[in-house]
């Protein structure tokens, strides 16, 4: 029996990256998804190939920024497939003008700080205030916030996605804490760096910087897609069925190590040395 049969799920940012594999794994897994995001053409696409794998699935142009398209995306997938058992709070990304929110608090902009934690702390309070009640409806279910090892981990000029990703793994405590009577598990996942299609094509052309990004991690790889989408499924299924409000590290084992590491220092050192292994 697939872990996820009969159940509903909503994926935001669920056309490509983390979101798209967490969309694969959910549907060859059981589960009828939603998959909300504003690239429509690339959500198509992973729609096509959840269905050519004989998963079910289904998309709307969502915009995660904007608080009407958050309960219509609710809405649509629980008018679509009658229940809602699970939401993964994800969409994000590099693609998607991240860049903006780069800086620190002398020089990032107001308009591109209220931006960045619409998309990346508010959207996660929004998703939640609609998904609730047809998840109680359903005796229960699955919420799972993308964290990030910017949730605990410090790097210069990134104060925006610092102070959402920290909030998020607050937010997620306290939701598993008031919603915990209803059945309802809220977990988080804080990745290291995942190459999805994106960063993929980014780092084609940049091999050295993506040997500094390699050598940065015991396991001396960066995490794909698939990796995060694993941690995902697993939180949502019976075997974690006693596990919530907690943040789960898929990090390749970044951030167990001194966090001097993963500092720019580091960074400058390595790239001016590219043959130089630190200790
Ligand atoms: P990605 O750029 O590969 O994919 C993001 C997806 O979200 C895209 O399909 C994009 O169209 C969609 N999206 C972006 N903004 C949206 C919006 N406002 N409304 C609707 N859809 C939107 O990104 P990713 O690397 O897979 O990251 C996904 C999540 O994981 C993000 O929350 C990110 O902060 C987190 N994360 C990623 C990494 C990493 O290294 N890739 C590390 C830590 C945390």
């Amino acid at each position: 029996m697939s872990r996820f049969e009969d159940q509903v799920a909503i994926i935001t940012g669920g056309a490509l990256g983390i979101g798209g594999a967490t969309a694969r794994k959910l549907a060859c897994e059981g589960a009828k998804v939603f998959i909300a995001d504003f690239n429509d053409a690339a959500a198509a696409e992973n729609v096509e190939r959840i269905k050519q794998a004989g998963g079910t699935a289904a998309a709307s142009h969502i915009d995660v920024s904007i608080s009407e398209d958050i309960a219509r995306m609710v809405n649509e997938a629980a008018d679509l497939y009658g229940r809602l058992d699970i939401l993964v709070q994800n969409a994000f990304g590099v693609m998607a003008g991240e860049s903006k929110i780069h800086g620190t608090a002398l020089t990032v902009e107001e308009d591109d700080w209220n931006y960045g934690i619409d998309v990346l702390l508010k959207a996660l309070y929004l998703g939640p205030k609609q998904a609730i009640p047809h998840m109680r409806a359903s005796g229960g279910g699955n919420i799972i916030n993308l964290a990030s090892v910017h949730s605990f981990l410090q790097e210069p000029g990134m104060l925006v996605y610092e102070a959402a990703k920290a909030g998020v793994v607050g937010m997620t405590r306290q939701m598993a804490t008031d919603f915990g009577p209803d059945g309802i598990r809220v977990n988080a996942i804080a990745p290291g760096h995942i190459v999805g299609e994106g960063l993929a094509k980014m780092w084609e052309d940049n091999p050295t910087g993506h040997a500094f990004f390699t050598n940065q991690y015991p396991l001396r790889r960066t995490g794909l897609p698939e990796d995060i989408a694993n941690g995902i499924a697993f939180l949502c299924s019976d075997d974690a069925s006693f596990i919530t409000g907690h943040t789960l590290a898929i990090d390749g084992g970044l951030s167990i190590q001194l966090q001097e590491r993963f500092g720019t220092r580091q960074a400058e050192y390595i790239r001016a040395n590219p043959d130089t292994r630190l200790p």
